[in-house]
């Protein structure tokens, strides 16, 4: 197993206890953000004091659909702790729309963000990864990147596409000793469902089997399992309380 971990999208909810997990097992950690700096501060300072992570965790701020910005990311992260073992694509964003409602800005940030977002980071990680014939890569998707959701369109695409795309890398990178996986959770208790009202959430969590919203840890504990596996190479593991089996 590698020692150093990049985890984008990881200044809050999911991405955060990512990388609380990868701290707590002595990784050394790049957590990455793209807007709320003050948040991203937050977190570092509040991660750093939890796991004595000084020199342990750097933060670096980036646009991971930006290929340019992603190329300065993985420049600042092997200066900092030279070359990247374990990639964790987790940065992501989504929105309610109607489809007819969705815009070209609209459809490109989704498609950004949540997958070129993803294929700018692995393009970055892999040759060091070829070379060395290790590296282990989880890519975040979605439920909704399985069954498709009403209202979420281009994110349901998005997520798809991740699916697409972790699959297809496996059996390309499997000859080189990568795995690459995918983790698709369902409804999780992140600021992401903020927008939802507590009767919405109420309605989620009554179709869930389990009866509740997961965890952020939750995920890190999948995404965890699927890059400490050695034989385990692109799978789609979808930790979402049963809501779709
Ligand atoms: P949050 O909104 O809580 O956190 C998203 C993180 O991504 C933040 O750190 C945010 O920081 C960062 N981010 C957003 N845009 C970019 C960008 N362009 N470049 C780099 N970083 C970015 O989301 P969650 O933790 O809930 O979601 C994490 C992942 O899990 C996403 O991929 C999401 O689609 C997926 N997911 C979430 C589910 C849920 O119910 N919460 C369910 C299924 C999947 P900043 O805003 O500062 O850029």
């Amino acid at each position: 197993m590698g020692e150093n971990v990049l985890i984008t999208g990881a200044s809050t909810g999911i991405g955060k206890a990512i990388a609380a997990k990868y701290l707590e097992n002595g990784f050394n950690v790049i957590i990455n953000y793209a807007h709320d700096d003050d948040l991203a501060s937050e977190t570092f300072a509040e991660l750093v004091r939890k796991y004595d992570a000084f020199g342990r965790l750097f933060c670096i701020k980036a646009d991971v659909s930006d290929s340019k910005q992603v190329e300065r990311l993985f420049y600042e992260a092997r200066e900092v702790f030279g070359e990247i073992q374990v990639l964790i694509n987790n940065a992501g964003i989504a929105q309610d729309k109607l489809f007819t409602d969705i815009t070209d800005d609209d459809w490109n940030e989704m498609i950004g963000t949540n997958l070129t977002g993803c294929f700018n980071c692995c393009r970055e990680a892999i040759p060091y990864m070829v070379r060395v014939k290790y590296g282990r890569i989880v890519n975040v998707s979605s439920m909704w990147g399985i069954v498709g959701a009403s209202m979420e369109v281009h994110y349901s695409a998005a997520k798809a596409g991740v699916i697409g795309l972790t699959k297809a890398l496996a059996k390309e990178l499997g000859p080189s000793g990568i795995t690459v996986n995918c983790v698709a959770p369902g409804a999780i208790d992140t600021r992401m469902n903020a927008c939802y009202s507590e009767d919405e959430i109420a309605a989620i969590c009554d179709e869930t089997p389990l009866g509740r919203l997961g965890k952020p840890s939750e995920i890190a504990d999948a995404v965890y399992f699927l890059t400490s596996s050695d034989f385990t190479t692109g799978q789609v593991l979808s930790p979402n309380g049963g809501f779709v089996i």
